[in-house]
């Protein structure tokens, strides 16, 4: 790769100050970073006017593009009214707008909606809050925590402890409250003809036998419905929240959905457990919520949830949690200019066209000797490599696969981020069905540079 004398300059100020979220430094001796100076819909600039396809739509959080147009003109509208207010005590009119909108899109009786600044401060809120449930209710035994094996809910203690990804979990074990975790439907590990469906009600059995078993000291089951991104791109079928609906119900024990990655649009459906049909008793939203644009995160809850802490003050029953930023005017404003996009733009339907689209586009790959699955739920499509697909041997971690397919991609034009050797295109929304068919292309390279 070339790197100009202004990309050089602006890396190396860079690596004299910075330290960068999830990464080994000194991988940077040899990597050059990426500086990105201006963003247009799907396309990032580099300081030499070098573009990149955000083909993972930087983390997941970008739905319609950078400096989107609409959103853009909504925050200048702000910017002008009210950059910041505290939400104690305060209120505004873009926090009562978005919150009405929330629920208006939500499944039904998801009513009351809780902030916070990012995804892991609300998968905080939601396992504080349903703790806190149960205590104010009379039953302080209920204080544990049901997660699916190769979950991911942010990097906080907290919500490190109910995930379950070794890579970020492992070194501070000895900090983390015990979870019990139970076995994932992840539908890669099926049996040879089972079905999506068949292997997701199989795989359920666990959870109903722990569930069974430890109801009286559980006080919630977080899962993120139907596709656990950080864990690989792993995908499950609906029927599974269908059944832990039912059995959560049956036992007296809430339901969390992190829907951080997969909410908005994501899965095909504006949120990924309408396709199950449930309404999970706290949903955790980030990430697309505000368009990609600044960090916002909310928990929707129930009455019956809420009316527990709701109370006189000597009873001290309230959820005393805040954040500083907690609701900010200007990351309600991007959010509710992203809510407007999918109200006029009929962004679903269009999405369908894409989601097939991508699956053309990336259809061929199953039939690449080193590819031992090509999966795909709605807006998502990942790439499985292995060393050798006859014997299912993988390829060993130490080799970093994945960093030459990221190396291949960026040579391309493309910027996409594997997870080990799991390839994925995760695309903004605004991309075009021809730039699908390139991203194609180009991971059809990038795989092949990975197992070369
Ligand atoms: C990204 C993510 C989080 C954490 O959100 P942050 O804003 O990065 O803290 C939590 N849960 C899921 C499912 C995520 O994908």
């Amino acid at each position: 790769m070339n790197v100009s004398s202004r990309n050089a300059s602006l890396a190396a100020r860079d690596l004299a100050v910075v330290w960068h979220p999830c990464t080994q430094m000194k991988d940077h001796e040899h990597l050059p970073l990426i500086p990105i100076v201006r963003g247009a819909g799907v396309w990032l600039y580099d300081c030499d006017g070098r573009r990149y396809l955000d083909g993972i739509s930087s983390w997941w959080v970008n739905l319609f593009g950078h400096a989107n147009p609409r959103i853009n003109a909504a925050l200048r509208g702000q910017l002008e009214r009210l950059e910041h207010v505290l939400l104690a005590g305060c209120t505004h009119e873009p926090v009562v707008a978005l919150s009405e909108r929330l629920v208006a899109l939500l499944p039904p009786g998801l009513t009351r909606c809780f902030y916070a600044d990012n995804g892991s401060a609300a998968v905080e809120v939601a396992v504080k809050m349903s703790y806190h449930y149960w205590l104010n209710r009379g039953q302080p035994r209920k204080r544990r925590f049901v997660t699916l094996s190769n979950s991911y809910h942010g990097e906080t203690l907290g919500a490190l402890a109910v995930g379950d990804v070794e890579l970020y979990k492992d070194v501070y074990r000895p900090l983390l409250m015990d979870v019990i975790t139970v076995p994932s439907p992840d539908c890669h590990l099926r049996e040879p003809g089972c079905s999506w469906e068949e292997h997701s009600v199989r795989m359920f059995a666990a959870m109903a036998a722990t569930l069974a078993r430890h109801a009286g000291e559980v006080a919630a089951v977080i899962v993120e419905p139907l596709v656990q991104c950080a864990g690989s791109m792993r995908m499950y079928h609906p029927v599974y929240l269908r059944l832990l609906r039912e059995a959560c119900d049956r036992h007296d024990v809430l339901l969390i959905a992190d829907e951080i990655a997969v909410g908005f649009g994501r899965t095909g459906t504006l949120f990924a457990c309408e396709q199950a049909g449930i309404r999970p008793d706290l949903i955790c939203l980030s990430k697309g919520l505000t368009g990609g644009y600044l960090p916002l995160s909310v928990v929707v809850t129930t009455e019956p949830v809420y009316a527990a802490f709701y109370d006189d003050y000597e009873k001290l029953t309230a959820f005393l949690h805040s954040h500083s930023y907690t609701g900010n005017p200007l990351a309600c404003s991007a959010a509710l200019a992203t809510l407007e996009i999918f109200a006029s733009d009929d962004v679903i339907t269009r999405n369908r066209a894409l989601a097939a689209r991508l699956q053309t586009a990336t259809a061929a790959l199953a039939d690449h000797p080193q590819v031992a699955e090509v999966r795909q739920t709605g807006m998502i499509v990942a790439i499985e490599t292995v060393r050798d697909r006859a014997s299912g041997t993988r390829f060993d971690w130490r080799e970093r696969r994945g960093l030459r397919a990221y190396q291949y991609a960026l040579d391309q034009g493309a910027l996409l981020r594997p997870l080990g050797n799991v390839l994925y295109l995760m695309p903004p929304y605004v991309i075009e069905p021809e730039q699908i068919d390139w991203l194609g292309t180009v991971a059809r390279g990038a795989v092949d540079a990975a197992c070369a």
